[in-house]
């Protein structure tokens, strides 16, 4: 068999399909590195995107305790004079007449608390810990929430 004539139009034909065959094969690997991080970059926000959207997702459908918590200001007890009684030791609330669980400095409304000493028996504020009156330290910190059970209370939801 007779080579090729490179001269000839045939020739000419397969040397230009052989240089375009040769840029397939041989690629220039510099541009291609050069372009990983073009073809990298939707991939990584892609997975970011999902990350964010998975994370998403599961904070709307996670599943959450309807709790209630025991403890919370209850009702002083009122004199039939129309004075409110408020235990020595307990954070209270003078205007709304509310006692509050030992360890709190505020009420639900934010409105500073008082407690009344339980040793010389005067009022301070609650974010007092030391009585200026008679020095007894009363530290009680704020006490772990108990989650109620599910449903009314014992006796009905009218006692709620
Ligand atoms: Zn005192």
């Amino acid at each position: 068999m007779r080579p090729v004539d490179p001269t000839s139009e045939l020739g000419q034909i397969w040397n230009q399909l052989i240089e375009f065959l040769a840029k397939i094969v041989s690629p220039d690997w510099g541009a291609l590195v050069n372009l990983i991080p073009v073809f990298l970059a939707p991939l990584v926000l892609l997975f970011v995107a999902a990350v964010v959207l998975a994370w998403f997702a599961y904070g709307v459908r996670k599943p959450r305790a309807r709790t209630r918590f025991l403890l919370g200001a209850r009702r002083a007890e009122v004199l039939p004079d129309g004075t409110a009684l408020f235990p020595a030791g307990y954070p209270f609330d003078a205007a709304k007449a509310l006692v509050y669980p030992a360890g709190t400095v505020r009420g639900d409304d934010g409105a500073p608390l008082s407690v009344v000493c339980p040793l010389c028996k005067v009022e301070r504020s609650a974010e007092l810990v030391t009585c200026g009156n008679c020095g007894l330290v009363l530290r009680i910190d704020a006490p772990t929430p108990v989650a109620a059970p599910p449903g009314p209370p014992a006796g009905g939801a009218a006692v709620a």
